[in-house]
């Protein structure tokens, strides 16, 4: 048997990363993710697909492979109308699946693991599992977050499907296999139940090791990326190693982590590597280091005013040159709850990250919520000393508030005089995102701040997570794979412009295997 490689998603678009790799009689996934603008063109925040149809809607409308065999069978309808119509689509197939093995926790490469099996493993580093748990913990994903548990369904009138009573039908837990060694946990974070006492069963689970699928070896190597955990993955299969990249940079202040996955890969001497090519049409932007410069100025500049740290969900990394500045300039660092949770996740695996209870430039920013979630609850446990809006508007210059666009109805409640919003994420890819902006531009407006790097275009108050493209041909030329498979890009054929036919290209087509050796 051949060795192939099939993309099912991420083939000329960026995230929804779903690639088959198989091996004889073994078949493993690089990613199972959210092909988020595949369901912006048929979905938005009010028209989601239906749960209670479960894997109907989403095979229908080419979001899910229709591939049968690896998904939940609890989300099959009754009707069996899900593969009926599977097989319309050129590349239905049965298959089967030895394990996901998952680079990182960004939602368009982990969140739709949420339909399948929950059999089939995911192999992770430590703390991508955590933080997939985090996410799903805060529930903002619902029914296509079902990351690491699941609530099992069960036929409910007129052909749909519902949740299982929760006396019943106790969470569905997912094994995770950690390939960078499980960590000690003191707290047992893994089993925190995200159930309200007295709710739904959440059955205890141990961590296990893994640096093998299905007899083949596996080794995650770490990479520098926009949220932490983040890893490339390599297998040693019957043609020889395939690397797939996860997604990187070169620019973050974990570059090193990049440089030594490099060396390792080209060691490797790699049959394949499935690249991914974010700005594989882009030059270098802002390093990390000039984004802490700017935004250090940018609050140092604003002694005694309200200040507003705007950066994206799980930036982590950003989070701590804001808490860095806070410290600099005489500042806390108000969090969000949100974030203290995946704070207080990262930590129960690496002790070096702060939380509101080891670093006291760091308190949770306390909203007023009329019904506050599980986890909401958890965070008001663990860090009883929180600040509210009252606090904020008193004493505006001791604090950095880390806010985001969904969180901007707090300016009411904080009431600020004046002061500043410094955005450092993305710059609009979307009309949908671009709408966004100049929503959060006329909040800033309203409320007199002076919005810092709200822009459409690059700043230097934001890095990509991404590398550039000159620094990818460098990478990919280092490591020199006999086969290249662009993914995770809009312009996969900048990858055989810019490698002059040095190496075998392969535009992937959905579906289609690419045989290597
Ligand atoms: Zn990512």
């Amino acid at each position: 048997m051949p060795v192939s490689l099939t993309i099912y998603d991420g083939a000329g678009t960026i995230g929804g990363n779903k690639i088959l790799l198989e091996d004889g009689g073994t078949a493993v996934f690089f990613d199972f993710g959210t092909p988020f603008s595949t369901r912006a063109r048929y979905y938005e925040e009010f028209l989601a697909p239906r749960s209670r149809t479960g894997l109907l809607d989403l095979i229908h409308m080419g979001l899910l492979p229709p591939l049968r065999g690896i998904y939940r069978a609890d989300l099959e309808d009754a009707g069996g109308r899900a593969w009926e119509r599977a097989r319309r689509y050129p590349y239905y197939r049965e298959c089967r699946a030895d394990a996901v093995l998952l680079s990182h926790a960004h939602m368009d490469h982990c969140g739709y693991i949420s339909f399948l099996d929950t059999g089939i493993p995911v192999v992770s580093t430590c703390l991508t599992a955590y933080l997939a748990k985090a996410i799903q913990d805060c529930g903002a994903h619902q029914f296509e977050g079902e990351m690491c548990y699941a609530v099992p369904k069960v036929a409910g009138e007129e052909g749909t499907i519902g949740a299982g009573g929760h006396k019943d039908f106790p969470f569905e837990r997912r094994t995770y296999l950690i390939a960078d060694g499980v960590c000690r946990d003191p707290d047992d974070f893994w089993n925190l139940s995200p159930a309200a006492p007295r709710g739904r069963y959440f059955p205890s689970q141990t961590l296990q090791a893994a640096d093998q699928v299905g007899g083949l070896p596996v080794r995650f190597l770490p990479v520098d990326h926009s949220i932490y955990g983040a890893a490339a993955i390599a297998v040693e299969t019957s043609a020889g190693w395939v690397v797939y990249t996860g997604d990187l940079r070169r620019h973050g202040g974990r570059r090193g982590l990049t440089e030594a996955f490099v060396k390792e890969a080209a060691a490797l001497k790699p049959v394949a590597l499935v690249s991914e090519g974010t700005n594989i049409g882009k030059e270098p932007g802002a390093t990390e280091e000039q984004v802490r410069d700017a935004c250090y100025a940018a609050v140092r500049d604003a002694p005694g005013q309200f200040v507003v740290a705007d950066f994206g969900p799980r930036n982590v990394e950003r989070l701590l040159i804001f808490l860095e500045i806070a410290r600099r300039t005489g500042r806390r660092l108000a969090v969000t709850d949100k974030d203290a949770y995946l704070l207080t996740a990262m930590h129960a695996v690496d002790a070096s990250i702060p939380t509101p209870r080891t670093d006291r430039h760091l308190v949770v920013y306390r909203r007023a919520l009329l019904k506050p979630a599980q986890w909401v609850e958890r965070v008001r446990e663990w860090y009883p000393e929180q600040v509210d809006a009252a606090a904020v508007h008193a004493a505006p210059g001791e604090f950095i508030c880390c806010l985001s666009y969904f969180d901007v109805a707090e300016l009411v409640d904080i009431d600020p005089k004046g002061g500043r919003w410094i955005y450092s994420a993305s710059e609009a890819h979307s009309e949908e995102q671009q709408f966004e902006l100049r929503r959060l531009g006329n909040w800033i407006d309203q409320f007199r701040l002076t919005p810092i790097g709200l822009a459409e275009t690059a700043t230097p108050y934001h890095a990509s997570g991404h590398i550039s493209g000159r620094e990818l041909r460098e990478l990919i030329y280092q490591i020199a794979p006999r086969h290249v498979i662009p993914v995770h890009t809009e312009t996969p054929q900048r990858f055989a412009e810019s490698l002059l036919g040095d190496m075998d290209v392969h535009v992937p087509e959905v579906g289609i295997p690419i045989t290597l050796g």
